[in-house]
């Protein structure tokens, strides 16, 4: 008898056809909707796998349900929707698709560091609001990137590989983490500082560790104020890990200089949160890793992982 499962969302059809050879699969068949929880309460109560997105909350309720599920497939690298220490009581797997993604997150990094340092959203706005009367010095004047201190919250895969972007704007690169990661300090050229030091010495601060209770509020007022005036923060990571609250506040008061922010909170994100009055804020609906290779290897990865954990191997992607 094939194995059960679920998915919580309509997924490009090879994908689809990759796990319907194997398994017998039921799908919420709706792109731009997220599946009702109390559907998913319903399905989960009747597979070996379950198929979700960062969208699902997979809480220990949720699991409770589950009283036959082998195993959960997120198709994203961060997993802080899914409670994993629930899971693991109960001897379900859990597994994520790291990897894939990180050069594609690497260069959204980089683009919203560059659009929110150099006005560009504003600029366009600017342009077709027809506010664009003449050339004048210091019209939307921005921040200069090339030569600039990055400070990187957070260097891992992602972190990694922007370190290796903003060497080739000649940037002098802080980095901080809880281990320190001397080969890496060497290849890249980089430096590890504690984190008062990243704040206060940096021109971009970009975060990019995972969210998790540690992580909460990571930055708040107090540390926002220890950035340059000058500053721009950016986080492609998760929300929370930044205090929108406080960065608000630090950007109507000109404690830092502007913001890029891909990831929220809530999401989505209402349109009349705070944030989306200031203009000196580039807010991007979590495109992190939204290109279309990479959404198809990260589809691909997460069945790939499903099968092997429904067909008794330890899947590659184990989170633990
Ligand atoms: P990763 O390779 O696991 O890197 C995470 C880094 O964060 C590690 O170097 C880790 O180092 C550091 N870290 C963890 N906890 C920390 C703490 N409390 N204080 C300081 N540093 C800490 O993960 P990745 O693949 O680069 O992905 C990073 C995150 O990006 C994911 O968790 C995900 O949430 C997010 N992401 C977002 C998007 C998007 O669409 N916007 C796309 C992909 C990923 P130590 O363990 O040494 O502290």
């Amino acid at each position: 008898m094939k194995p059960k499962i679920y998915i919580s969302r309509k997924l490009p059809e090879p994908i689809v056809s990759r796990l319907a050879e194997v398994c017998e699969v039921k799908m919420w068949d709706k792109e731009e909707e997220p599946v009702p929880r109390e559907i998913l309460e319903k399905e989960i109560q009747d597979v070996d796998g379950l198929y979700c997105l960062l969208t699902e909350t997979i809480d220990r309720p949720l699991l409770e349900l589950g009283t036959r599920l082998k195993i959960v497939s997120n198709m994203a690298v961060g997993y802080n929707n899914i409670d994993v220490a629930a899971a693991n009581e109960k001897g379900i797997m859990v597994t994520n698709t790291p990897g894939v993604l990180t050069e594609t997150t690497a260069d959204l990094t980089f683009a919203l560091l560059m659009a929110a340092s150099r006005r560009l959203v504003e600029a366009s706005d600017y342009l077709r609001e027809g506010n664009w009367k003449t050339w004048s010095p210091m019209q939307l004047t921005g921040q200069d990137i090339y030569g600039a201190t990055l400070g990187i919250f957070g260097l891992g895969r992602i972190g990694e590989a922007l370190a290796r972007r903003a060497s080739g704007f000649d940037m002098k690169v802080y980095y901080h983490n809880r281990s320190r990661k001397p080969e890496v300090e060497e290849q890249l050229g980089i430096e590890y500082v504690d984190k008062g030091k990243l704040l206060r010495k940096s021109d971009f601060v970009c975060v990019l560790m995972p969210f998790t209770p540690e992580t909460k509020n990571y930055i708040g007022a107090e540390e926002l104020s220890l950035m340059k005036p000058t500053a721009v923060l950016v986080n492609t990571a998760r929300g929370g890990i930044v205090n929108e609250e406080a960065l608000y506040q630090a950007l109507i008061k000109g404690v830092i200089w502007g913001a890029g922010i891909d990831v929220f909170e809530e999401e989505p994100l209402r349109t009349d949160h705070p944030l989306l009055s200031l203009p000196n804020v580039v807010a991007l609906p979590h495109i992190g890793s939204a290109s279309v290779n990479t959404r198809l290897k990260m589809a691909s990865l997460a069945a790939e992982n499903l099968l092997q954990g429904l067909q008794g191997e330890t899947p590659e992607n184990l989170v633990k």
